[in-house]
């Protein structure tokens, strides 16, 4: 067996693979066994098709031996040319903590500029910066086993049921056992606030204001912890002071945040009459113009009560990525340093001294939207991206793409092509997380050891490997003269211990000698470690903050809203949905990933839909200052009027919309740099429809089509399936066979059987080569039903009955059964219409009762929220969708 970790969000949950079959690691301290959807669906990502194989250069197949030259060379004449600062690197919270350290060293340490940035600065900087500000250095203060044993969670801008699925349940358990109240703080009514006793629906970005006025309620109701505050905490009388000139009275914060007064009240008297707090925030929080001070002003609300590193208190920043925590320990955003050091002088002088640098950075780098910026004008002249899509997932994608068709030195190195591989110049294959060794830190300051149980295909290599051989041909041999991870961890352990008195809480310096037998074996641990001062799972409960008096720091804060637009009069909020990762390099290519969510949509609020005359799975154009998209829209009452909705993940080779980073803008936080990618402003019109349709491709290539036409893709178990809508007649699309043959993916031998009936407006074909069925299309008019394509999806690349080519062309299924639809639980592929029909037919009233009757939720559990919402819909609703 092969104990590893999950290369997905930041709970970081243990996998033990058996025979190459991954599943939950029973003795892993983050979930015990239990995986979500995405976890349990780790095995199908094994040996998905479209790998990376071999190094590129201008598109042409090379050797690793040529690829690095270049670079290296590249790297030197550009130092020599235009300074270390025209050479960047933008990596990745996927990458393990040894690549980190290896890109973080050769740039600040030896190319001697602060230029590496990461994905994370998209995902948790502003964490990152509110905990130096309040703590000193960028610390969790809390543990996993808080959440169990705490009477009050607040969960703000997270919807944790989709996005940390196997915490939430950890959570949801807890609560079972011991009735732990639930607030949740978000525009939002999600999964995760569905399940909670208190919603507070609250007003982009007004956190600060409603979190300022639970610290003027503290003060007003005498709960202020004096006695602690007075030995540990700085600035509580001016922070006190602000949050009354901020939030006056109830009524005035209550009206601002758009809430209820009397829900604003019920919030605030839980949080002061409840000792056992935690608040669990995560990207709505931190993907702000204000994340900083959001963070801040939620630990401001701990701090003054002293409910902090004590069992079930804290606050608690739920990090996105696998290892965006390893990366921060690393020093892998460019305005750190390395092992918690920023850039003072002392600290750029002791890590010098430590990598015997020829010629360290002076200054920090640039940050992820800056540092596009420059290679958009020319400043930064060489970047290298890792394991990371930035022209689909930055803000302003187009310019970021822009950026890169200026840049004269773009390298890639990645498993799966992406829309960033394509404008590379160099593209270097990435070995995938079944076949990398290293460590990753999750949420609580855990690390655990990723291991490798499958060889790397072709020539695909780690990334520490490919950094530390660039180093090497750039003449730096000695300081990059690793054999494997294990020396990569015990360099990086000694760094955080070297010089450290006592002043940097992050001292891995317990594990700088393990060998390579006991790195290999490295059970996950927690740090601070246990000979080491500070330890245990829990900080601060006695002070010792990492501040040079070791006192921790409310800040005063004043509240800052952005201006509304007339022109663009919908707020864009962007985030994850359940089964997707990211841009969907690896989720995107699972078949039964793509059944819960198949298509991207704009989510909109039914009243602002009928406004503009949108209807369900409708046609609408979104356009921001940005970019405009063409999309579906879905009706959602969980949304505040004015406000719209965009899942991040879908990128241009999997829908025409491509990807929400077109839309969002550049704004960014004045502290973290971390951008603003839930408050772009957009408009939203409705755009009438010619026809619908549903295209089946064995060969999986994607159709050559107009451009009115709006497609989406998913992956079949053979072949690709494709949802199409045009705004252009049918006819004027496929206007004679070459281009239906072609559409259908299909030779001109190959056998077209079709169906039309023009009066009702549906058009069905088939394409069969050698009696298999390789292509197929329905379309439909507007109004006219599409038929199943259940059967088709079933039958694509297999052999067919006449029966079944009759089945076919009626739309209907040789053994008459309905078609699925959306899938609710994908572990067991139980659709939203089976659970609708037991409901009805069993007369089910609980999660278990389904289970047991279906299996859903019975595995993961991912599904239950969903599940809770089937069975609290009225019998009307149910009898509806018969
Ligand atoms: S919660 Fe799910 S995605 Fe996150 S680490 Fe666990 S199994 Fe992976």
């Amino acid at each position: 067996m092969t104990r590893t970790t999950c290369p997905y969000c930041g709970v970081g949950c243990g996998v033990a693979v058996m025979d190459g079959m991954p599943r939950g690691d029973e003795a892993h301290p983050a979930n015990f066994g239990r995986l979500c959807s995405k976890g349990a669906a780790l095995k199908d990502t094994l040996a998905l098709p479209d790998r990376l194989i071999a190094p590129t250069i201008d598109g042409k197949e090379t050797s690793w031996d040529a690829a690095l030259d270049l670079i290296a060379g590249e790297f030197l004449r550009i130092r020599e040319q235009h300074g270390p600062e025209a050479i960047a690197f933008y990596v990745s919270g996927q990458f393990l903590t040894e690549d980190y350290y290896v890109a973080n060293k050769l740039m600040k340490g030896f190319i001697g500029a602060g230029n590496v940035d990461t994905n994370s600065r998209l995902c948790m900087s502003s964490s990152v910066a509110g905990h130096v500000r309040a703590f000193g250095e960028d610390v969790v203060p809390g543990c996993y086993e808080d959440l169990e044993e705490a009477d009050l969670v607040v969960q703000v801008g997270s919807n944790m049921a989709w996005c940390h699925p196997v915490l939430y349940q950890r959570l949801m358990a807890a609560r079972a056992r011991r009735g732990t109240k639930i607030v949740n703080i978000d525009p939002r009514r999600t999964a995760t606030a569905e399940t909670a006793d208190l919603h507070l629906a609250i007003a982009p970005g007004t956190d600060v204001l409603l979190w300022s006025g639970l610290l003027a309620y503290l003060s007003n109701q005498n709960a202020i912890d004096g006695d602690w505050t007075a030995r540990h905490v700085n600035g509580l009388a001016e922070s006190i002071a602000a949050a009354h000139a901020m939030a006056p009275s109830l009524a005035m914060t209550a009206a601002a945040c758009g809430l209820k007064v009397e829900d604003v009240r019920a919030f605030y008297a839980l949080f002061t009459g409840t000792e056992r707090v935690v608040t669990l925030y995560s990207q709505g929080v931190n993907q702000s113009a204000s994340g900083t001070d959001k963070v801040n002003a939620i630990i401001n609300c701990h701090l003054a009560t002293g409910r902090i590193g004590r069992a079930g208190m804290g606050p608690f920043s739920l990090t996105g990525q696998p290892n965006a925590m390893g990366g921060r320990e690393v020093g892998g955003l460019a305005n750190q340093l390395a092992a918690h050091m920023g850039f003072l002088r002392q600290d750029i002088e002791r890590v010098g001294r430590f990598w015997k640098s020829p010629g360290m950075a002076k200054a920090p780098g640039l940050k992820a939207v800056d540092l596009f910026d420059a290679a958009h004008d020319g400043r930064i002249r060489a970047i290298w991206i890792a394991a990371t899509n930035p022209a689909d997932s930055m803000p302003r994608a187009a310019r970021v793409r822009e950026a890169l068709a200026r840049c004269p030195l773009v390298i890639v190195a990645d498993a799966w092509p992406t829309d960033t591989t394509k404008l590379a110049r160099v593209v270097l294959p990435a070995a995938g997380w079944a076949e990398k060794d290293g460590t990753v830190t999750n949420s609580e300051r855990r690390i655990s050891r990723q291991r490798a149980f499958r060889a790397a295909p072709g020539q695909a290599r780690p990334d520490w490997w490919m950094f530390t051989e660039v180093a090497r041909r750039m003449g730096f041999a000695g300081a990059f003269s690793y054999r494997g991870p294990a020396d990569i961890f015990r360099e990086h352990a000694a760094l955080s211990a070297f010089e450290n008195n006592g002043t940097r809480l992050f001292n891995l310096g317990a594990l700088a000698d393990l060998d390579d037998a006991a790195y290999d074996a490295l059970a996950p641990v927690q740090w601070p470690l246990p000979r080491l001062g500070q330890a245990g799972p829990r900080l601060f409960a006695r002070g010792g903050f990492s501040t040079p008096d070791g006192r921790g720091r409310m800040v005063p804060l004043q509240m800052r809203l952005q201006e509304g637009s007339a022109d663009f009069p919908f707020t864009l909020n962007t985030g994850r949905i359940r089964d997707q990762w990211h841009t969907m390099t690896r989720t995107g290519r699972v078949p039964r990933l793509m059944t819960h969510v198949a298509a991207p949509a704009l989510a909109l609020h039914p009243a602002d839909a009928a406004a503009r005359g949108v209807t369900d799975g409708a046609l609408v154009k979104v356009e921001s200052a940005q970019g405009s998209t063409v999309i579906r829209a879905c009706l959602d009452a969980g949304l505040r009027l004015g406000e719209a909705f965009l899942p991040m993940h879908w990128t241009d080779q999997f829908s025409s919309s491509g990807p929400a980073g077109r839309l969002v803008h550049g704004l960014t936080d004045p502290i973290s740099g971390q951008p603003d990618l839930k408050g772009t402003r957009v408009k939203v019109a409705a755009l009438s429809e010619s026809w619908r349709g549903v295209l089946l491709r064995l060969d999986g290539a994607e159709p050559e089509i107009g451009n009115k036409v709006w497609w989406a893709k998913s992956p079949l178990t053979a072949g690709v399936a494709f949802q199409l809508t045009g705004w252009r007649a049918l006819a004027e699309e496929i206007d004679s066979e070459p281009v239906l043959r072609r559409l259908l993916g299909i030779s001109a031998d190959a056998e077209l059987i079709s169906y039309s009936d023009t009066r009702q407006g549906t058009f069905r074909y088939a394409g069969i080569t050698h009696g298999r069925l390789t292509g197929c299309a329905y379309f439909a008019a507007p109004g006219a039903a599409l038929p199943h394509s259940d059967q088709a999806r079933a039958l694509l690349g297999r052999e067919i009955t006449a029966m079944q080519r009759i089945a076919l062309l009626a739309g209907l299924t040789d053994s008459g059964a309905k078609e699925n639809g959306r899938i609710v639980c994908s572990c067991f592929s139980v659709s939203e219409a089976a659970i609708r029909a037991a409901m009805r037919k069993d007369g089910l009233t609980t999660p278990a009762g389904i289970g047991a009757v279906l299996k859903a939720g019975t595995n993961c559990g991912s599904c239950i929220p969903e599940l809770k919402k089937l069975l609290a819909l009225e019998p009307r609703q149910l009898e509806e969708s018969r």
